[in-house]
């Protein structure tokens, strides 16, 4: 996991959200707490009104009458309602009665109520004066405001804490239990069952699609891996035919098949060596067709090829499989290499090959005609400390005889005396 701060995505759409939620709550609150203000001012005007026009008829009686007690008893009653906090009766006779406080919180503009002559509305022989509690009346709007943004806010607490555990249960419990899956998912492990655990009945939803394709990549690389082990071995099994063929392409000569001189030159001194260290005996025949230089001049090139092919196939049919082998050392001119194989076996061998040729080695002209072929050979045993050219160097010397001697032959003769095989 990179360095960056994790958050999980629960948080922060709780947090991006919480503000909105806020502020909603916030405004939608205030308005409710107005209408309350509202509603809470008019209740106290009318039960101000209500207290006063229920006083307004006793004390027109008693103002009438002119009874000071009585008057001043209705005050006292009058004033037993919270909501007023000084009255004042003022009789057109000069006649005034008062009750109450006085002081901060009382409202400074009264309300004034005629009071009339009993029985006769419309008449004029008092006022009464009224000046309501304004405290009482904040304290009063205070209280119902205050109830209203605590309903408020116990009531968006309760809504976020409910969507807070959903949108824990039903996103980020399920998402993280995808993340920690995903990040323990390894080639080797790669069949473990992916459980979310989700809510039992619940409906099929976005976690549920990403779950699912997930479990359709994992079923993917499994088969994946599965497949890879059979294609490797396939590849390897191609890529080790076409090397195969490759390496006898590059040490094989295309006209005749056989070795070609790179690789002459690499593996003879190999066997050399091998034989050397075993103390086993090894030698080399050279072959060269006799006269090939007439075969081209007179028959092209096309015919020379032809014959090259021939011979250098009968060289190699001849030979033992897996042990002896044969190189074109140059031009029509070919080196056989025989191991575990002394000279006088050696000499027989290429014997045989030179009748094989003689006889074998034969072309059939445009004409009709036969063409035969014939080759010289000079054998030669690696001799004991001896060097890869002083081997074939004496073998060539016996084939430079050959040819000097008539060719279509085999030397050093096998009558030789062991003194004078060594040139
Ligand atoms: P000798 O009996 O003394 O060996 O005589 P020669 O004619 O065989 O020997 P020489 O070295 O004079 O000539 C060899 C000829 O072989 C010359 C060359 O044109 C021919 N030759 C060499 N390589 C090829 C080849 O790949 N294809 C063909 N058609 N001819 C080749
Ligand atoms: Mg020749
Ligand atoms: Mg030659």
């Amino acid at each position: 996991m990179n360095a960056r701060t994790f958050q999980p995505i629960t948080t922060t759409l709780i947090r991006r959200s919480l503000g909105w939620v806020l502020l909603c709550s916030l405004a939608f609150s205030s308005l409710q707490a107005w209408l309350t203000y509202e509603s809470v001012e008019k209740d106290f005007q009318v039960a101000v009104r209500d207290v006063a026009n229920t006083h307004v008829p006793l004390l027109s009686l008693a103002l009438w009458d002119i009874e000071p007690r009585t008057i001043q008893h209705q005050l006292d009653l009058l004033l037993d309602s919270p909501q007023i906090a000084h009255a004042v009766v003022r009789a057109d006779t000069g006649q005034r009665f008062e009750g109450g406080k006085s002081g901060a919180g009382i409202d400074g503009t009264p309300l004034t109520f005629v009071l009339p002559q009993p029985n006769r509305p419309g008449t004029h022989i008092g006022t009464l004066e009224l000046r309501v509690d304004s405290g009482m009346l904040y304290r009063e709007i205070l209280r119902n405001v205050a109830w209203v943004l605590l309903q408020g806010l116990v009531l968006t607490a309760l809504i976020l804490g409910l969507v807070v555990t959903i949108l824990r249960r039903d996103l980020e419990r399920p998402m993280q239990r995808l993340a920690s899956f995903v990040t323990r998912l390894k080639p080797d492990n790669i069949t473990q069952e992916l459980a979310l655990q989700r809510v039992p009945g619940h409906l099929y939803d976005e976690i549920d699609l990403v779950a699912d394709g997930f479990r359709t990549l994992q079923e993917n690389i499994h088969h994946h891996i599965l497949t890879l082990d059979s294609r490797v071995l396939e590849r390897t099994s191609q890529l080790e035919q076409a090397l195969a063929s490759l390496k006898v392409l590059s040490s094989a000569d295309p006209l005749t098949g056989c070795f070609n001189r790179l690789t002459f030159n690499e593996r003879l001194p190999n066997e050399m060596a091998r034989a050397k260290r075993y103390g086993r005996p090894l030698s080399v025949i050279f072959c060269d067709a006799d006269k090939f230089k007439s075969i081209n001049d007179t028959h092209g090139h096309l015919v020379g090829d032809r014959v090259l092919a021939i011979l250098g196939s009968c060289l190699r049919q001849e030979l033992r499989a897996e042990v002896d082998w044969v190189a074109r050392y140059g031009g029509e001119e070919f080196v056989l290499v025989l191991p575990e194989t002394p000279l006088m076996s050696a000499l027989e061998i290429a014997e045989r090959l030179r009748q094989r040729v003689e006889q074998d080695v034969t072309l059939r002209l445009a004409d009709g005609r036969q063409l035969h072929v014939t080759a010289s050979f000079g054998v030669a045993q690696q001799q004991e400390q001896e060097a890869m050219e002083s081997l074939l160097h004496r073998a060539d010397e016996w084939l430079y005889v050959a040819k000097n001697e008539g060719r279509n032959q085999v030397l050093p003769p096998r009558s030789l005396p062991q003194s004078e095989l060594l040139l």
